[in-house]
């Protein structure tokens, strides 16, 4: 092991230029309640019964909201089915594996072949669909959604799926990605007479295939994919027939899975975007939707076809593997658990240093730092415990004490800590503040040294493909040398995993699944984006020292 690439804090003194003043206060608006033509809407609102804070700051705020510890937030996750007789309950349990892709709204919409029902509600999917409202969703197809906004406002206004009488039919849609390029389709299509319902870019896929002027409807979904751009795995539904897509560039993932029927009864195809939510379906594994593929499933089977015009790059998103998909699931190819338990490996081999315990910053850094312990022989130990049941919000205490949000979710083990030097395992530093808090929380629980370790390279350039990342003056490390952001968050060093590591680890060993380190999108390490488009002001750095 060598300790190279790690950077010592030659004091814990608070730095003079202080990067948590310079970070803005994110803003999120709600917006009232709107219904789309054509189809049966129902609209819930579960977040109206929640706690709420009083008395609280702009940094206790950032504390309080769905992400739990200053991460870059989840997009979106999609599920669908077809051919089962409960539908509607089926993709309920793919979505509720899912809630971790989002937890702002969720949304069911079910086809019985006549009709298409759908239901949408703020909150998480177990508070939205209670058996009650479930049995409001008959029939044998379903496509699902469970939300984290990422463009538009964050309304129940833009909750998906979102269903829409065109001329091509009544279509349902959920989308997890970001398009990129809206503003030149938006316009043609607002000149050719379109009328935009919602704020959301999934509305855009609506209405070019209710534009386009192929004849069939699955031409006009091909043709109107084929126009945008940008990362969207999608699923969408017609009164018969279930269709799954991903871009070209295959920036998120999506699955395709196979639930055996029973009695000679026809398979249930099952559609997700992590093979974690097929589990409990008991569904198979089949294969991904691979990029610029459109598959069809109907009463004829299983078709598949490619929609892209040409061949782009691949670009998977690897933020997917160092944090947003859950160890359990197989995306892109590949187990997560595998890259990020080597991540922490490779973590270890890179910049490894004295210490006695590896503790992982719970939940998303406990592979990772499995992985170290494994690979440095330095004992592993959780020696901080998340309190998995603090909702969103929290009722603060009157009088304000340091750190108090974090230490409502975390609380660390003073037995394990006391008197050790502790190797902090954690996946992402985005703006520091959190990481500073749960510094000083382990050196208040004993211990000697903390030293952290981060399972991924430094994020310096905000993602445009559905994650909602901060923009760049807001990120610490796009401002700040590894050396600064050490003495910020006052460890004693920190280090962390290159860029080839990084991709190392998300390919080593699976030569089988096709993915090279070439085929992975780290626009938000590199600022090299897969796409033409971005908006040029968010990658703006903000000036150092100003
Ligand atoms: S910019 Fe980062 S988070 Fe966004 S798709 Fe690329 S790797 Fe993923």
């Amino acid at each position: 092991m060598s300790d190279r690439n790690s950077v010592p804090c030659p004091n814990l003194t608070k730095r003079h230029s202080d990067p948590e003043q310079r970070a803005g206060s994110e803003s999120r608006y709600f917006a009232s309640a709107a219904t789309t033509d054509g189809t049966n809407t129902e609209i819930l609102d579960c977040k109206q019964s929640r706690m709420t804070s009083v008395g609280v700051d702009a940094e206790e705020c950032e504390e309080q909201d769905a992400t739990p510890f200053d991460k870059l937030r989840e997009e979106c996750g999609v599920m669908a089915v077809y051919g089962h007789p409960d539908a509607a309950r089926m993709t309920y349990w793919g979505l509720y594996a899912l809630q971790h892709r989002g937890q702002e709204s969720a949304g069911i919409a079910a086809a019985d072949g006549t009709d298409v029902t759908d239901i949408k509600g703020m909150g998480l999917v177990s508070e939205i669909f209670t058996d009650d409202v479930l049995a409001k969703l008959p029939g044998t197809m379903a496509i699902g959604h469970t939300r984290y906004s990422t463009t538009g406002d964050s309304a129940l206004l833009n909750a998906q799926p979102i269903s829409v009488e065109s001329t091509k039919g009544l279509i349902a849609i959920a989308h997890n990605g970001n398009l990129v390029n809206l503003g030149n389709s938006k316009q043609r299509l607002e000149r050719d007479g379109a009328v935009f319902q919602t704020t959301s870019d999934t509305e855009i896929i609506v209405q070019l295939i209710a534009h386009s002027r192929c004849n069939t409807l699955v031409d006009c979904i091909a043709d109107s994919l084929s126009q945008v751009d940008g990362a969207f795995s999608i699923v969408m539904m017609t009164r018969n027939r279930i269709f799954a897509a991903r871009d070209p560039h295959g920036f998120r993932p999506l699955s395709m899975g196979r639930i055996a029927g029973s009695g000679g009864a026809p398979d249930t195809f099952v559609f997700a975007s992590e093979t974690c939510a097929f589990d409990l379906l008991h569904a198979k594994y089949e294969r991904d939707v691979e990029p610029g593929e459109l598959v069809m499933v109907s009463e004829d089977g299983v078709t598949s076809r490619r929609f892209a015009r040409e061949t782009v790059p691949p670009a998977s998103c690897i933020f997917e593997h160092v944090y947003f998909a859950r160890p359990d699931s197989r995306i892109f190819g590949r187990w997560v658990q595998q890259s990020r338990e080597e991540m922490g490996r490779q973590l270890a081999r890179e910049s490894g240093v004295a210490a006695d315990l590896v503790v992982p910053v719970p939940d998303s850094g406990v592979t990772a730092a499995l992985g170290y312990a494994a690979e440095s022989g330095i004992p592993f130990n959780l020696g901080l415990i998340r309190n998995h049941y603090v909702g969103r919000t929290f009722i603060q205490p009157e009088q304000r004490t340091r750190d108090f949000g974090v230490r409502m979710k975390l609380n660390p083990v003073r037995s394990l800590l006391e008197g050790k030097r502790v190797i902090l395992i954690d996946d992402s530093i985005i703006r520091g503040t959190t990481s500073r808090k749960i510094v000083r929380m382990v050196r208040a629980a004993g211990a000697t040294e903390v030293h952290m370790r981060i399972s991924c390279p430094p994020t310096i350039s905000p993602c445009f493909y559905g994650v909602d990342t901060p923009s760049k003056k807001d990120l610490i490390a796009a401002n700040y040398s590894v050396a600064e952001i050490c003495k910020y968050i006052e460890a004693d060093s920190l280090a962390y995993l290159s860029l080839v590591g990084l991709t190392h680890s998300c390919t080593k060993g699976e030569p089988a699944s096709g993915m090279s380190p070439a085929s992975y999108c780290t626009a938000c390490y590199t600022g090299n984006y897969p796409t033409a488009w971005v908006d040029v002001e968010d990658i703006l750095p903000a000036t150092v020292g100003a």
